[in-house]
């Protein structure tokens, strides 16, 4: 038995998804003409209160294009130093946008309205980049899945507002923050200008993101989601997957979470473990103990069929997910009680 807790992606279909997915009735994407994918974009933009929705194939694509949506080539955006679209997206922003990232020194991803306006640029200022877009992530992947507060998301829709700067959400894991907080897709849907959510996170789709916005700003995502090659025929079949996912996956979420907790008091209690930080959804970060090889910690486990990564400098990542059953929980539990190391 493998137990695979690398990421949250690692999920494969089960046979009841495989099968509603098989079933789905398809036609060229491309066209506007697939019954499936029309309905996952209409059932997510009503889902959130929003005009439109636009299928992609990554997430990473639906955050790149909401960037090019909203920004002009030279032009600033706003978001934390830990955030995907700066750190995970390959460059993306700068190389398909031509934009540079104004980065806030946040806590565990988060930030403060307040050190958002410090980073907004006069535009009659030539000297400086002209801002024009603020982005958040929630939760947030490299903080460890932490969960916005959303009266400080709120916080910031006002200073975006006051100077009339679209707000993106990078939604990968938004279910999960929802999951936490009983807040609504809806209540966020209110705030933010284009937002992105991963069907292949959390709730166990094979693939598929979508971006929601206003028609105007899906109309223009619709471009420039073909302009990076991102349009697809018969995809029918994969957005099948992400309607099941919403249907079926969302309110397990809080397994997940559980799950996670178990193993952060587990990790805790143990003399191999220095710190493991706050987990309040399906991502645990710890560090091993100065006098531990955080290589020897991995591979220890490796040998016994628990995957997990190494984020370096002491640090290491668990991720809870769909396929991670409660007997993999009891043996990884048992397995790090049993971790002996050379120290
Ligand atoms: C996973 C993730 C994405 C998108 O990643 P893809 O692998 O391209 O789907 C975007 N933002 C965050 C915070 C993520 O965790």
């Amino acid at each position: 038995m493998e137990i695979n807790l690398i990421s949250d992606t690692v999920t494969k279909p089960t046979p009841d998804m495989l099968s509603f997915m098989m079933n789905a009735k398809v036609g060229d994407d491309v066209f506007g003409q697939d019954p499936t994918v029309n309905e996952l974009q209409d059932k997510t933009a009503r889902l959130f209160g929003k005009e439109a929705a636009l299928f992609f194939p990554s997430g990473t694509m639906a955050n790149q294009s909401a960037i090019k949506l909203h920004t002009n080539p030279g032009e600033q955006l706003i978001c934390d130093k830990w955030a995907h679209v700066f750190n995970y997206e390959g460059g993306g922003a700068s190389f398909n946008s031509g934009v540079s990232c104004a980065l806030i020194d946040g806590t565990r991803g988060m930030f403060k309205a307040e050190q958002v306006e410090k980073l907004i640029h006069d535009p009659n200022n030539i000297h400086i980049p002209v801002t024009s877009l603020v982005t958040l992530e929630n939760t947030t992947n490299k903080g460890g899945g932490g969960v916005w507060d959303i009266n400080e998301i709120k916080n910031i829709k006002k200073v975006c507002s006051q100077y009339h700067l679209p707000f993106h959400l990078d939604g990968a894991r938004l279910f999960n923050a929802l999951t936490v907080t009983g807040e609504t897709p809806k209540q966020y849907g209110e705030l933010f200008d284009t937002i992105s959510i991963c069907l292949s996170k959390g709730l166990g789709a094979p693939v598929g993101s979508l971006l929601l916005g206003s028609h105007k700003h899906i109309n223009k995502a619709l471009r420039i989601r073909k302009l990076f090659g991102g349009n697809m025929r018969q995809i029918g079949y994969l957005a099948a997957a992400g309607i099941y996912a919403l249907d079926n996956n969302v309110e397990r979420l809080k397994e997940d979470h559980r799950k996670a907790k178990v193993l952060g008091e587990v990790l805790n209690s143990s003399p191999l473990i220095k710190k493991v930080e706050q987990i309040e959804t399906n991502i645990v970060i710890f560090y091993v103990n100065d006098n531990v090889d955080e290589n020897e910690f991995v591979n220890k486990l490796v040998e016994k069929n628990i995957l997990l990564i190494s984020m370096g400098e002491g640090k290491l990542r668990m991720v809870t997910h769909l396929d991670f059953t409660d007997e993999m929980l009891d043996k990884t539990i048992s397995e790090i009680k049993n971790l002996k190391l050379l120290v």
